[in-house]
């Protein structure tokens, strides 16, 4: 899965808790009261796709993404410095690895603008779920885009991911001719939707083999310890990528030792 991290500062915690090693929230609002954009944390699963939105707008800037070290956890440890969450006992973490910075800051505001349309319609068409809709990270609010306060960890799916970016092609947008999304960054946010595309993937192929590593005789039978595996790589046959009948459900030492076959 790939979730937004939407705070205003880089310190937001402090020391093993700052921007880039974890995502993390009080579990409860002063006064009690959970809030989903906090216990989405415990949704993190080790391997998910963390996307980061820096700054208050008209500053805000999606600056990289990170990779959930591990799943997400409640905890009575905290953070150094938890400023107005000091008042919490309890805390939701979930730690991560890999920051990659994008090559190029991508303005939220320039997005707004440069994606109305594209990122109204997917507002409406996300809100006609109903209770099934995607805790995003906007409103649309008095004909205009603005985050919706307070919306720490959202969720982001490829639909969301192409309303504000584009299918992959870099974005020649705002009036005044600059460019939103440069092609290094594009191709960085390309990386982010293959992860989601091979997640999907992957725990497709594990339901479909019945969580069991179908190597002869191979007793593991712990969706932790197992991988959908595509027969022909991703990255050497595009065609072939996300087809089904490609996919072959290995433990991590099976997976390593079909790679290594001659
Ligand atoms: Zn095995």
């Amino acid at each position: 899965m790939i979730y937004l991290e939407m705070a205003r500062n880089e310190a937001h915690g402090g020391g093993t808790w700052a921007f880039q090693n974890c995502v993390w929230s009080p579990t409860q609002k002063r006064g009690g009261g959970s809030w989903p954009f906090w216990t989405k944390i415990l949704q993190v699963r080790q391997g998910d796709t963390v996307l980061h939105l820096r700054g208050v707008s008209p500053n805000a800037h999606f600056v990289g993404y990170s990779i959930a070290s591990g799943d997400g956890f409640e905890t009575t440890r905290r953070p150094p410095d938890p400023k107005q969450w000091g008042y919490a006992e309890r805390f939701y973490r979930a730690s991560l690895s890999g920051f990659t910075p994008f090559h190029q800051r991508v303005n939220l505001t320039d997005l707004f603008s440069s994606r109305r349309t594209e990122l109204e319609e997917y507002f409406d068409t996300n809100k006609a779920l109903g209770s099934s809709k995607l805790n995003v990270f906007f409103v649309r609010q008095a004909g205009r885009l603005q985050c919706l306060n307070g919306a720490y960890l959202s969720d982001m799916d490829e639909a969301l991911l192409t309303a504000l970016f584009g299918s992959g092609r870099p974005i020649n947008a705002p009036l005044d001719g600059s460019t939103v999304v440069s092609v290094e960054t594009g191709s960085q946010i390309s990386t982010v939707r293959s992860r989601l595309g091979q997640a999907k993937f992957s725990r497709e192929i594990k339901k479909m083999y019945g969580n069991h590593c179908c190597f002869p005789g191979c007793q593991v039978s712990d969706s932790r310890f197992l991988v959908g595996s595509h027969i022909a790589r991703w990255i050497d046959n595009e065609a072939l990528r996300g087809h089904m009948g490609n996919g072959l459900c290995f433990c991590l030492v099976h997976d390593k030792a079909f790679w290594r076959a001659p």
